[in-house]
């Protein structure tokens, strides 16, 4: 049986019914927010009432692309998730790198221990609220999927060191990759250096696509390789209107892809109902799919969209061996070098079958 984990906990990936795979409920006060207003999402009665209204059109499940350090909190998110009983599968990973102060966490810490907390993020629990200190403190709140971002910088080297922390855990975990692209960046490369960090491409899932790549043989091509493409630009008039996309993703279904394209509205602050905006999260289920079917794209298909697609790309997969690279670095490391997150109760078989292994060695822990 094919596992979502969501914040109540894992679900069985059959059960996920429609789901919108990129949104955003919750972004506390902070970098984000200071970049973009439009980024604060920190009411938890409007949040709450806004995945009510979705509960009651025919929502049930949403993904929280924000990931943590940047206004992430998974004790808000499973606030709005029981009280409105939409599952919520919430997001580790890092965004993009304006989203942190030049002092962030992200910018000291290594590789493994980045690597190292995103594993604990999705297999122990996500931690609370750390844009302005570490994380120190763990909620048994697991995360679902690893979001990440490339920007117009590219692959730089903090880029990279980036993309091969979450390639480790993706590796350890199974866990979905979800990258947040933009105009200009590459696409092409990042796919390529993900293949070199021996990253399967069919977990891994390219946003925003039908606004940051026009050339549709590049999404094709993308498919081929195995790599989902997400349609988040419904309704967003400033970027193209709605039969434009219905023209993309009729690109897409027609290649063959129909099993690989994940639609979303990515919405902010400025276009939640409840915050005072004009679309709402149930624009897809009360107006858009309406939309599709007068336009011929077929129930059959939205289901797939909305239902089977992302039951498919967010289950978790089995834990594969063990990454000794991962873990064994930790052993020449000064003790006070070591994660806080490794020092406190470490839960699950994968740590003892670690310890067993003999890669991390207890003593020090
Ligand atoms: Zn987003």
């Amino acid at each position: 049986m094919k596992k979502i984990q969501t914040v109540t906990g894992p679900i069985d990936a059959k059960d996920l019914g429609f789901c919108q795979s990129h949104e955003h409920l919750c972004i506390l006060e902070g970098q984000s927010a200071r970049c973009n207003p439009a980024l604060r999402i920190d009411d938890l009665q409007a949040s709450s009432q806004e995945l009510t209204d979705y509960y009651h059109a025919g929502g049930r499940a949403v993904v929280d692309a924000q990931p943590v350090g940047c206004g992430r909190d998974p004790e808000f998110l499973q606030t709005i998730s029981r009280q409105s009983r939409v599952n919520i599968i919430a997001s580790t990973g890092f965004h993009k790198l304006i989203f942190y102060p030049e002092n962030h966490w992200i910018f000291r810490w290594k590789e493994e221990q980045l690597a190292e907390l995103y594993v604990q993020e999705l297999t122990g629990g996500m931690f609370a609220p750390c844009d302005d200190q570490e994380p120190d403190q763990q909620t048994s709140i697991q995360a679902g999927q690893i979001k990440t971002a490339l920007d117009r910088e590219g692959l730089t080297p903090r880029y990279q060191r980036l993309f091969s922390a979450v390639a480790q855990a993706q590796k350890a975990t199974g866990a979905p990759l979800m990258v947040h692209t933009e105009a200009g960046s590459n696409v092409t490369e990042l796919a390529d250096f993900l293949e070199k960090l021996d990253v399967d491409l069919h977990r891994v899932i390219f946003c925003h696509m039908d606004r940051t790549v026009p050339d549709l043989s590049v999404h094709i091509a993308l498919c081929q390789r195995g790599i989902t493409m997400e349609y988040d630009t419904v309704a967003r008039e400033k970027y193209h209107s709605n039969a434009c996309e219905i023209e993309i993703v009729r690109a897409l279904l027609d290649a063959g892809f129909q099993s690989q394209l994940l639609m979303s509205l990515d919405v902010t602050r400025a276009r939640l109902l409840h915050y005072g905006g004009q679309v709402g999260l149930c624009y897809i289920l009360n107006t858009f799919l309406d939309y599709c079917l007068h336009n011929g794209i077929s129930k059959a298909i939205m289901r797939s969209i909305f239902n089977k697609n992302p039951s498919e790309c967010f289950s978790m997969r089995a834990y594969p061996a063990p990454i000794p690279s991962l873990y064994s670095s930790y052993s020449s490391l000064d003790v006070n070098c070591i994660p806080c997150i490794l020092i406190p109760e470490i839960r699950g078989s994968r740590f003892e079958c670690l310890f067993n292994n003999g890669s991390l060695n207890p003593q020090i822990l």
